[in-house]
């Protein structure tokens, strides 16, 4: 995961590489897991500290392995991730 950017930026927690840029929106997520559970590539952990919702959120910490399916973003039932490239 050396070529993943991971930063927090203001309510978005984001992943980035030179081919793809996942954002989580941590005002929106409730923290169900769901997407840490179905992403085929396992690219998000939950964070160590809760969000301003209180609740745990995900990180794409290997954003590098996203093949760009955007299972993520099509199943996060809060509309919190986007994936973009
Ligand atoms: S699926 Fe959406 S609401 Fe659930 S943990 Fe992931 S980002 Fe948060
Ligand atoms: S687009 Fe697909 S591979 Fe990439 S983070 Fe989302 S679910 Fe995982």
């Amino acid at each position: 995961m050396t070529n993943v950017e991971v930063k927090k930026d203001g309510y978005l927690s984001i992943g980035k590489t030179e081919a793809v840029e996942i954002s989580v929106d941590t005002f929106l997520c409730k923290g169900c897991g769901i997407c840490l559970e179905l992403c085929p590539r396992k690219v998000f952990e939950w964070s160590k500290e809760l969000s301003e919702k209180g609740v745990h959120y995900p990180i794409p910490v290997n954003a590098d392995k996203c093949v760009k399916c955007k299972l993520c973003e099509l199943l996060c039932p809060d509309f919190a991730i986007a994936v973009k490239w």
